[in-house]
């Protein structure tokens, strides 16, 4: 089944992998920084991120230091106690969730800690910052998990 109102865009994204990648090595940085936001808020319209959840699905953000602190007041927890029960480290050394799906994802694809999410899922898929361009071998897997990417890719290729 199809995620996030753009029909087929898993077989698309595939497909235009190749492309992505040469988009991605040889993009112009000034142009493509400065297109980014208007395409960004466009996908963001477009798509609704309550009928995919793929990325909290599937991938963990890091919980930094900051992120614990405000997410284990807001739920009353102590941060030792939040770390303990969702949290484990990663190869980096950074926090993420132990499960995946996040713990916090509903089965209605809401984050019932939204207000407080950690500062990567506010920035995930990275479309309107220059890590886009900067991490291109992430911005290429994220155009086969987030249609929002995807979406991203296909416009500044056609704006070329
Ligand atoms: S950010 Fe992308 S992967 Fe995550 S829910 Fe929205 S459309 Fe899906
Ligand atoms: S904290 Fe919320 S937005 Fe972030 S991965 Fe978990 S459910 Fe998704």
């Amino acid at each position: 089944m199809s995620v996030g109102n753009i029909p087929g865009w898993e077989k698309r994204s595939a497909e235009h992998q190749k492309q992505y990648k040469q988009f991605l090595q040889r993009a112009d940085k000034n142009k493509t920084l400065k297109q980014l936001p208007g395409f960004h808020e466009e996908a963001f319209d477009k798509i609704d991120c309550l009928q995919c959840g793929n990325c909290c699905k599937n991938y963990s953000p890091r919980f930094k230091t900051t992120d614990i602190k405000r997410i284990s007041k807001h739920l009353k927890m102590k941060e030792g106690d939040f770390i303990e029960t969702y949290l484990r480290l990663d190869s980096d050394g950074d926090y993420v969730a132990k499960s995946a799906p996040c713990p916090f994802l509903g089965k209605d694809n809401y984050c019932s800690i939204y207000e407080e999410r950690p500062g990567d899922c506010a920035r995930y898929p990275y479309t309107n910052e220059d890590v886009f361009l900067k991490r291109p071998q992430l911005t290429q897997k994220n155009s086969t998990v987030c249609p929002i990417a995807h979406y991203v890719l296909e416009k500044l290729i056609a704006s070329k």
